[in-house]
């Protein structure tokens, strides 16, 4: 049997607090309880909850915490939101809350966020699935404290030649170069997006030939997304059917 309260995981989006979705904020301004990852969600974002909503940092917290305060407040009939950064699908830890609160029969619900991976292609004004480029994006690391299985090492993606985003590496940019270059050539684009959508976001282009160097120049280590790919400087792409006026589609008939 469900127990009275709800646990809400809502994204927070990037960093603006405006960035959130609509039915993020409503739960905010209503909840009674959040836990809220205070490494990268923007605290201006708490300022959406009610005055007596009690706040904790999930910085400080073990899984174990997370999970009992959840479960504390549950039992209470409390309404618990658990705000991630960005979109909490993404290297969210999200997954293992979830089978936690399964295995206790709390109810639960996902709002969905913005990714900083989004938040980037709209700072830099680009498409990741640009005709006659690449129609795959893929979300990636490097190995770090979460390893990456072997299948899906950098050197092996690489190979595809995709509009690519890697999270959560940036300090190990040379690492990760070294591992592009096995698949992308030297002179492919490659923009290093600081905190997008913070009022301090900060943007480096280079290729794969000079980017660490530009990053060690700025001695960015984190809160920092990798983006690789033609897509960044695109030589040679072609317009999308989907608007072409010589291609007819079930919502749009052919002129004359
Ligand atoms: N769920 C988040 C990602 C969490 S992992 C999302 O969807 O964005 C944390 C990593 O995300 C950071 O190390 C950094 O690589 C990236 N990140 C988060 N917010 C960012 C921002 N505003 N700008 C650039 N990178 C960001």
């Amino acid at each position: 049997m469900s127990k009275k309260g709800k646990v809400f995981f809502i994204g927070a989006g990037p960093g603006d607090p405006e960035l959130i979705t609509l039915k993020g904020e409503k739960i905010l301004n209503i909840c009674d309880v959040v836990i809220y990852a205070g490494s990268l969600v923007n605290e201006e974002i708490l300022n959406y909850c009610k005055m007596d909503c009690l706040k904790f940092n999930s910085a400080n917290m073990t899984l174990q915490d997370i999970i009992s305060t959840i479960e504390q407040y549950v039992q209470e009939g409390k309404l618990v939101v658990r705000l991630h950064t960005g979109d909490p699908s993404l290297y969210g830890a999200i997954f293992e809350q979830m089978v936690e609160l399964d295995e206790r029969e709390i109810d639960y619900e996902v709002v969905p966020g913005v990714s900083s991976a989004f938040a980037g292609a709209a700072l830099l004004k680009r498409e990741f699935t640009i005709p006659g480029v690449s129609q795959t994006v893929i979300f990636t690391r490097f190995s770090g404290r979460t390893p990456v299985p072997e299948k899906e090492r950098l050197a092996e993606l690489s190979k595809h030649k995709a509009s690519m985003v890697i999270f959560l590496s940036v300090a190990m940019i040379e690492e990760v170069v070294r591992s592009l270059k096995s698949g992308y050539e030297e002179d492919t684009p490659v923009v290093i997006v600081y905190r997008a959508s913070w009022e301090d976001e900060w943007v480096i282009r280079g290729t794969l030939s000079d980017i660490v160097e530009k990053v060690k120049e700025v001695g960015i280590k984190r809160q920092a997304l990798i983006f690789v790919g033609e897509f960044l400087s695109p030589k040679n792409f072609d317009y999308s059917k989907l608007y072409d006026e010589n291609f007819e589609h079930n919502y749009r008939t052919f002129k004359e």
